[in-house]
C-alpha cells in the first residue's frame, strides 16, 4: 500500500481533502474539468451502489468450517464427506426475506441461509431458510408470493396496507398455510442469527460413482439451541436497534464465542419414494422425523468475521446449482427454478464474471475457457488457450477417473406429458400444519402466542369478509385455532374502531 493518497491509478494526491478552484477575491471558486480527482471522487460516490438483492436484501455473515463428522461413504462420493474429521472452508449468510437493505432485523419474516462450501471438488452451495417448508410449490406463483409481502404499487407501503395483498395471496393460494404456520409463530422473530435452524426444504440427492443415490433432506440445528422473541419484543428491538442481530453476530464471533451447528440429513430410498404418502419433491411438505430420521454429516462453526462487508458479504452469490459430485438436484420444479434464478439474479446484481470475485471464488481449480471475456474480467482470461471445445491443439482436460458433475445425471428416465401444472390444493395440504399446531401445543403459551401474532396482523384488514375468510381458512388446520383467531382478532378490530 502506498504510504500517500493516490488516485484509482496510482498518481499521487498531494492533498485528497481540497479541490481545485479558480477563486475571486470575494471568496467564491469555480472548480476545474481538470481536476481528475474531484470529478473521480464524485463520480465514484454515484455509482457507490449496486443493486439490493430483489429478495434476501437484508443480511448478516461470516466464515467459518464445515467439518465431516460422520462417516457418509454408504450414501455420497462427495469429496469433502469422504472422510471423518475432514474440514473444508465456509461462508454463510443469512438474511431477513421481503424487507430492503436498511430494514430491521427483527421484523417478523422467513430467515434465508445462503451457504458456501469451497470444497477441493468446487463449490457447493446450498440454500436454505429457517423454516423447512415453502409457500408454494409451483415457481411460477414466487414472484407474487413475494410482492404480496412487499411494498403496495400506489401507498409504498408495507404494512397495514399490505394485509389485504398477504391474505388475498395467500387465500388464493392455500398450500401455503404450512409455511404460514411456522411464520407466524415464534420462530417468524428469531432472537439470534446464532440460535436459528436451517433445512434445505428441497429434497437433493446424495450420489455415488457406482450410479446409485439417495434423496436427502438437510437440516441444519443450532447447537445452543433455536431461541425466540416474543411479537412483543421483536418489535422493541427493531425500533431501539435495527441492527440487533448483524450487531449480536459479529460480536459474538469477534469474542471468540462462535455459533456452531450440526449438521443432518434425512435419507429416503429411490424406491420408497414412489410409494410414500408425500410427494417428495412437494417443497410445502417436511418428511416427518419417525419416518426418516436425522443422521450426523458434519458440523458447522463460523469463526472469523467479514473483513469488508461489501467484498465478503455484498458480493457473495449462492446458488443451489453450485454442487460437487456426489450431490445433485432432485425433481422438485422449485428447486430446478431456483437453479437457474439465483446465478440470472447474480450476473444481473453483480455482472456475468460475479464468480471470479474473491468471495465467491472456487479454492478448487477452475479451468472453463468457454467463459470468457466479458465485463469486468480480472482473470487472465484462459490465455492463449482455444476459446471452443474440441480443439485438436489442446484437447480439453479429463482427469482420469474423474468424477463427473453432479448436474449431469442418469438415475431416472422421464416418460411423461407434457402440461401446465395446476397446483390443486386437498386436505392432505393442512395435515402437516395440524401437526406444527399440535407440536406448538406442547409449547407453554405457544398457541396462544400464534394466535397473537396473526390476530394483530390481521385486525389491521380492514374487510370483515376477509377477515372471516381467514378464520376459515385456519380452522381447516384446527377448529379451536379458527375459533380463537376469530375471538382475538375481533377484540383488537373492536377495540380500535
Ligand atoms: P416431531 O413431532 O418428531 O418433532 C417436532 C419437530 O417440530 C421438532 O423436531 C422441531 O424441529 C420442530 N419444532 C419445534 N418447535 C417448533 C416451532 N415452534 N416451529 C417449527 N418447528 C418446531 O416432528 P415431525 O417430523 O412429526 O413433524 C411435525 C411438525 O413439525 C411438521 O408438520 C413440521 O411443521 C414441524 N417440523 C418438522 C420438521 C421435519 O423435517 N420433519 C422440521 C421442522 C419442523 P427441529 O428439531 O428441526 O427444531
Amino acid at each position: 500500500m502506498a504510504s500517500f493518497y493516490t488516485g484509482a491509478e496510482g498518481c499521487p494526491y498531494p492533498n485528497p481533502n481540497a479541490s481545485v478552484q479558480l477563486r475571486n477575491g470575494s471568496g467564491g471558486g469555480l472548480v476545474l474539468l481538470q481536476d481528475t480527482q474531484l470529478i473521480e471522487t464524485l463520480a465514484h460516490f454515484n455509482r457507490e451502489r449496486i443493486p439490493e438483492r430483489v429478495v434476501h436484501a437484508k443480511a448478516a455473515g461470516a466464515y467459518g468450517e464445515f467439518e465431516c463428522t460422520h462417516d457418509c461413504t454408504d450414501i455420497t462420493s462427495a469429496s469433502f464427506l469422504s472422510k471423518v474429521g475432514k474440514k473444508s472452508d465456509v461462508l454463510v449468510r443469512i438474511s431477513t426475506v421481503g424487507p430492503e437493505r436498511g430494514s430491521a432485523d427483527t421484523t417478523r419474516d422467513v430467515h434465508g441461509w445462503g451457504m458456501k462450501i469451497y470444497t477441493d471438488e468446487g463449490n457447493q452451495d446450498f440454500v436454505c431458510n429457517n423454516i423447512p417448508v415453502f409457500f408454494v410449490r409451483d415457481p411460477i406463483k414466487f414472484p407474487s408470493m413475494n410482492r404480496s409481502h412487499k411494498r403496495h404499487p400506489q401507498t409504498n407501503l408495507s404494512d397495514s396496507d399490505m394485509v389485504f395483498a398477504i391474505t388475498s395471496f395467500h387465500l388464493g393460494n392455500p398450500e401455503g398455510i404450512h409455511a404460514l404456520m411456522h411464520l407466524f409463530n415464534d420462530r417468524g422473530t428469531p432472537a439470534s442469527l446464532r440460535n436459528i435452524n436451517a433445512y434445505s426444504g428441497h429434497t437433493y440427492k446424495f450420489t455415488k460413482e457406482d450410479g446409485s443415490f439417495k434423496y436427502i433432506k438437510l437440516h441444519i440445528k443450532a447447537q445452543t439451541g433455536v431461541k425466540n422473541f416474543t411479537a412483543d419484543v421483536a418489535a422493541k428491538t427493531a425500533g431501539e436497534n435495527p441492527d440487533f442481530h448483524t450487531q449480536d453476530l459479529f460480536e459474538a464471533i469477534e469474542q471468540g464465542n462462535f455459533p456452531t451447528w450440526d449438521v443432518f440429513v434425512q435419507v429416503m430410498d429411490p424406491k420408497e419414494a414412489e410409494t410414500y404418502r408425500w410427494n417428495i419433491f412437494d417443497m410445502t411438505k417436511v418428511w416427518p422425523h419417525k419416518d426418516y430420521p436425522l443422521r450426523q454429516i458434519g458440523r458447522l462453526t463460523l469463526n472469523r468475521n467479514p473483513q469488508n462487508y461489501f467484498t465478503d458479504i455484498e458480493q457473495a452469490a449462492f446458488s443451489p446449482s453450485n454442487m460437487v459430485p456426489g450431490i445433485a438436484p432432485s425433481a422438485d420444479p422449485m428447486l430446478q427454478a431456483r437453479m437457474f434464478a439465483y446465478p440470472d439474479a447474480a450476473r444481473y446484481r453483480l455482472g456475468v464474471n460475479y464468480q471470479q470475485l474473491p468471495t465467491n471464488r472456487s479454492k478448487a481449480p477452475v479451468y472453463s475457457p468457454f467463459q470468457r471475456d466479458g465485463f469486468m474480467n480480472f482473470s487472465a482470461n484462459y490465455g492463449a488457450d482455444p476459446n471452443y471445445v474440441g480443439s485438436s491443439l489442446k484437447p480439453t482436460p479429463v482427469k482420469a477417473g474423474g468424477k463427473v458433475s453432479s448436474t449431469i445425471t442418469e438415475h431416472e428416465k422421464w416418460v411423461g406429458e407434457v402440461s401446465s401444472f395446476t397446483s390443486e390444493v386437498g386436505p392432505e395440504d393442512f395435515e402437516q400444519a395440524t401437526a406444527l399446531w399440535r407440536v406448538l401445543g406442547g409449547q407453554e403459551g405457544h398457541q396462544e402466542r400464534f394466535v397473537g401474532n396473526v390476530a394483530g396482523h390481521l385486525a389491521k384488514a380492514k374487510s370483515a369478509m376477509i377477515r372471516s375468510r381467514v378464520y376459515e381458512y385456519f380452522s381447516q388446520v384446527d377448529k379451536d385455532l379458527g375459533r380463537r383467531l376469530r375471538e382475538v382478532t375481533e377484540a383488537k378490530v373492536a377495540a380500535a374502531a
